[in-house]
Order: structure tokens, then sequence, then C-alpha cells
């Protein structure tokens, strides 16, 4: 029988979609979000299947791709995710990316709808992701205007915000940007909750700090 690729590599992205589904950052239908990893050596990325439930999904379910999208490796009938386009031309443009993770994390995407950015609510915001976390204009899913756009606000910032969809996080590896996606739901609850009951008093943007 002939080995499969990236056995290890797929089964870090199936375990990174429990974690997102245990913590409520996507719903368990496998419409919700989407998890890549590119593999150091041979540039190939593993990525999530379209439509399978994350807590039953095995490892086997993610697909291998080249860089141009071709799939190299698979379990038909299952189809990459529908959002590829982006986590391939994230991976073109932003050299120092090996992961990325896409949700409809809920507080988030609250926000996203009122706001054009979540503010630094938090010290962890600081230290995983570093700005306050722009929010793009609603682009339509699956296409390569939402590519573009994702790959525009990643320039700065390692965590963005599709308006009316949800967050886009990037990391080196795999729990770096698990790390990021649940900072980015953390810090918007944070906020909309203290928005609930006040003014919020955010960190200060000083270039001493
Ligand atoms: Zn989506």
């Amino acid at each position: 029988m002939k080995a499969m690729k990236l056995e290890a590599l797929r089964e870090e992205v199936r375990a990174v979609c429990v974690d997102l589904y245990r913590n409520g950052l996507v719903r368990n239908m496998g419409v919700g979000g989407n998890v890549s990893a590119r593999d150091l050596d041979s540039g190939l990325i593993a990525i999530t299947p379209s439509h399978v439930r994350y807590d039953t999904m095995k490892w086997e379910d993610i697909l291998v791709v080249n860089a141009e999208g071709e799939v190299v490796e698979s379990k038909p009938p299952l189809i990459p995710s529908m959002e590829l386009r982006t986590h391939l031309l994230v991976y073109q443009e932003c050299a120092e990316v090996n992961a990325v993770i896409h949700t409809h994390s809920p507080y988030t995407n609250v926000l996203a709808t009122l706001y054009d950015e979540v503010p630094l609510v938090h010290v962890e915001q600081i230290f995983l992701i570093g700005k306050p976390i722009p929010v793009s204009e609603y682009v339509t899913p699956g296409t390569e205007a939402m590519a573009r756009a994702v790959v525009e606000k990643l320039k700065d910032v390692p965590a963005m915000i599709l308006r009316n969809h949800g967050p886009v996080v990037v990391g080196r590896n795999l729990t770096e940007a698990l790390n990021r996606a649940l900072t980015v739901e953390d810090a918007s609850r944070i906020y909309y909750s203290a928005c609930c009951i006040g003014k919020p008093r955010l960190i200060p943007l000083s270039p001493n700090s």
C-alpha cells in the first residue's frame, strides 16, 4: 500500500480543528471555518475538507495540496475547503507563515458588524497579535476578492476579520495560529462584555511601551 503523505501534519491539523470546536470558535457542521498548515520541507499544504464534522474527522480526511492547489493526497469524495484560494494566496505572499486558521467565531463576528477594528483590550493581544485587529469590508466567500482582502490586512498584523464572516489568523506553526485564533475571540468577548456595562479602558498605543 502506498504511504500517505504528511501523516503527522494532517493529524496536527485535525487536532487543531477539535480544539477550535471545543472552544466554540467553529460550529460543528464543517462549514464554520477551515485550517491548513504548510510542510516546511516539501512546501505541500495540509488542509481541511469541505463539509466534514470536526469532532469525528480523521487525519486521513485532511487533504494535501501543492502550492498551486492541486490535490496530491485525498480520500475521495472529499474536496478541499472552499477557502483553499485564500489559504494558497496567504502562503504565496507571506513566506514566514506556515499555518492559517479561519473561523466563524461568534463574539468576533458581533464586533465586526459594528467596528473597523477590535482594539487592544487585553494584554494577551500584545503578546500574540501586537496591534488592534483590523476588519475588512464584506467580500463574497470563496472568491479571489476574499483572498486579496485577507492578504492585504495580514501585511501588518497576523490576524484580521472579514466583516459579516469571521477572522483569519496566521502563524509560523499551528500552535501559534491556534493561540492567536483563541486570543481574537477572547479579546472580542472581553470588549463586547465591557461595552455592555460601561466604556472600556483600552491599552494605550504608545511608541515607547
Ligand atoms: Zn468562512
